[in-house]
């Protein structure tokens, strides 16, 4: 696990195998607030692009991190606090990236300022870019990204296509999907109209299995999700977050640091973040698979969600 500022990971992705996330935009500044949102409420919710990160910054630490001996790295993925193309120096940062390592750089992105020209110039030296699509009408678009003032889904989607057209390599959509949300038949069938317009290589479905910042948001139950795969047509897939404890980025010791906190207080992912100094995501992951081994359990709060020590383990411990 990297101590570096900018630098998180490795992970374990379902989508990327083990990635190293990068981390350009300060907590949580994005131009959604997505009900869904596992880092929480965005409190920076903007569409100004500047160097929240200094590029100079990232990429030092970026340079120190590779030239410790590390296990292979999959992807070098650009995610994190927010949303990483309100970095007005992506492109640069990815340029002087591609100089210093051959590994493949992802990009992670909501996809909401692609019908900026500039920005998609910036992201052409990315080997992968997965933008994310949730509606196809304004009004579902507001309900489930609660987007900054200035944006429409339909420039969106318009970038989304010019997007694919000038982009040469992978780019794969994510749909997730929230139920009585985004999930309604009218909904889907436009998204499919969209979807086939702007012609991703692949269509990633997700739903809601981590924590959400809305108690409100919960996921679409399988049999559904098999439907709406289905509606997508053939480039679509289901994906969900996995265990990873059998995966080479899962630390024990990690673990236990999450066991031994929640021991001693409820947390939210926050607090754990915190305290233990590891980055949001991925404390996310620790939780998922403790979670399915009914290890911790979730509270809500306050609308907020909380993680506790479950019984049997508080025995055990
Ligand atoms: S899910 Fe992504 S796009 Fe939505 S609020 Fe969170 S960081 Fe922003």
């Amino acid at each position: 696990m990297s101590q570096k500022r900018h630098i998180f990971g490795p992970v374990s992705s379902r989508r990327l195998g083990l990635s190293l996330g990068l981390d350009i935009v300060p907590y949580k500044t994005c131009s959604f607030d997505c009900v869904y949102c596992q880092l929480g409420r965005t409190t920076n919710k903007t569409i100004h692009r500047r160097e929240y990160v200094p590029k100079q910054l990232l990429t030092s630490e970026l340079k120190d991190y590779l030239a410790e001996d590390h296990d292979r790295i999959d992807y070098i993925t650009f995610s994190g606090s927010g949303e990483p193309t309100l970095n007005s120096k992506i492109g640069e940062m990815i340029g002087e990236i591609k100089q210093m390592t051959d590994i493949p750089i992802a990009v992670l992105t909501n996809g909401s300022l692609l019908f900026e020209k500039e920005v998609r110039d910036e992201l052409k030296n990315a080997d992968i870019v997965l933008p994310s699509m949730d509606a196809v009408t304004q009004d579902t678009f507001e309900m489930v990204n609660r987007p900054h003032d200035g944006l429409k889904i339909e420039n969106i989607i318009d970038g989304l296509k010019k997007f694919r057209k000038e982009f040469d390599n992978e780019m794969w959509l994510e749909v997730m999907l929230v139920k009585g949300i985004n999930d309604g038949g009218g909904e889907i069938e436009r998204m499919a109209s969209a979807i086939s317009e702007i012609n991703p290589d692949k269509i990633q479905l997700n739903t809601v299995v981590r924590p959400p910042c809305e108690s409100f948001a919960m996921p679409v139950d399988a049999g559904e999700m098999r439907e709406i795969c289905r509606m997508l047509g053939k480039k679509a897939e289901i994906i969900m977050p996995r265990a990873r404890k059998a995966m080479k980025a899962y630390e024990k010791g990690v673990e236990n640091e999450i066991l031994t906190l929640l021991k001693r207080r409820p947390c939210t992912v926050g607090d754990i973040s915190n305290v233990l100094g590891i980055h949001r995501n991925e404390v996310v992951k620790y939780l998922e698979v403790l979670e399915e081994d009914r290890r911790v359990a979730k509270r809500m709060h306050k609308n907020q969600t909380y993680f506790v020590v479950s019984k049997d383990e508080m025995r055990s411990m």
